[in-house]
């Protein structure tokens, strides 16, 4: 396993982070925390967590680990985060969060899912970030961190305000272009970069015909580039891996073990080879899951990244076969357009639907 230093935090951290967002069976809390504990004992230090992860499982399962983590006197740190605006509502998912993780304190807690400028005013506005730093200040936050679907530059304004210590943002070997100017501010204010869906929602893995072009040498599986591309880049700090079981755990650390330094070039030809970018694929992040009719936006969407990759799928075979659902679903969507008020990446949920509708 490979450490770096997240940024001027005085803390060292490995550079493959554990997602806690993909536990295949959260109510397994057992089972769940012994695949937490299975990375620890790889080597992994760095535990992300979040209220209603994983049917609002996941605090609880990472809690079960820290209690045995704890007990084996190595270091390691853990970060939750909260969405709220109001302070007092922050303070409230704080508290809850020191509980279920049963620690004293968080080392990293995002000011979660920044989404617009709008929404970070609001977060001042309400209270929540001036509740981070009073949280700092009694001992109860380490490091205030915020956590972001905003573009690279909107990204660099927020960093610029000086609040916080580090940033988690999405970012991958496709999508790079979108955030890249946030990387680099935050390198040039020596904070910690966290990389959320360094795989592209598996897509990018899933779809080696389309995006080969990120394998630099031919012994490479996907995972590994799409982990190595992300671990050339000295100013990210660490790759957050979502492991859903043991088997998940293995091949990541394995993957992020077989790093070999990328020389300039061979990033440059990666980088190259990305038409515009490819951030209008839908991650699968499910942050869309609350429709009101019961639609699994999701997989509607995952099977709209196909026609945009144009791997030769078509949508009637995606959604039978891999999601098992009919396009018939969406005869119940009434157009609130409450999935894409909430879309991390403000796709155009809609207008997608209507494009499928005709193809399916
Ligand atoms: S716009 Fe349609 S799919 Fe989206 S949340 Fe509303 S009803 Fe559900
Ligand atoms: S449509 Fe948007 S919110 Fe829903 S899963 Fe895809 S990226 Fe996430």
């Amino acid at each position: 396993m490979q450490y770096r230093a997240y940024g001027k935090t005085g803390v060292t951290v490995s550079v493959m982070g554990f997602g806690g967002m993909r536990f295949e069976n959260p109510r397994d809390h057992e089972k769940s925390a012994a695949t937490v504990l299975r990375a620890f004992e790889k080597g992994v230090t760095y535990f992300d967590t979040a209220p209603f992860y994983c049917e609002d499982q996941s605090e609880i399962i990472v809690g079960k680990a820290i209690k045995e983590m704890k007990k084996r006197g190595k270091p390691f740190v853990v970060s939750s985060k909260s969405n709220r605006v109001k302070g007092s509502e922050l303070r409230q998912d704080l508290e809850k969060s020191l509980k279920r993780l049963n620690v004293e304190a968080l080392d990293f807690y995002n000011c979660w899912c920044l989404m617009t400028l709008d929404d970070w005013e609001r977060r001042k506005g309400g209270g929540a970030v001036k509740e981070i730093m009073k949280a700092k200040e009694e001992g109860l936050i380490r490091h205030a961190v915020f956590s972001t679907h905003l573009p690279g530059p909107d990204i660099q304004k927020v960093i610029e305000e000086g609040y916080f210590e580090g940033v988690t943002l999405g970012y991958c070997a496709t999508n790079f272009p979108y955030r890249e100017q946030g990387i680099q501010a935050a390198a040039a204010h020596n904070m910690g970069v966290v990389v959320m869906n360094p795989l592209g929602g598996g897509t990018l893995v899933s779809n080696e015909a389309a995006f080969g072009f990120i394998k630099i040498r031919p012994e490479q599986t996907m995972l590994e580039a799409a982990l190595h591309f992300i671990m050339a880049n000295q100013q990210i700090t660490v790759a957050l891996v979502g492991c859903r079981n043991d088997a998940d755990v293995d091949s990541a650390v394995a993957a992020i073990e077989s790093y070999r330094p990328y020389s300039a070039e061979e990033v440059q030809n990666i980088r190259s080879r990305v038409q515009g970018d490819y951030n209008n694929l839908c991650t699968t992040c499910m942050y869309c899951k609350g429709c009101p009719e019961g639609i699994p936006v999701w997989k509607f969407m995952e099977t709209y990244n196909h026609t945009l990759i144009k791997d030769g799928e078509s949508p009637a075979n995606r959604l039978k076969w891999h999601w098992g659902v009919s396009i018939k679903e969406l005869e119940r969507c009434t157009q609130c357009g409450h999935c894409e008020e909430v879309c991390t990446q403000h796709l155009p949920i809609l207008e997608r639907f209507e494009a499928l509708k005709k193809a399916a």
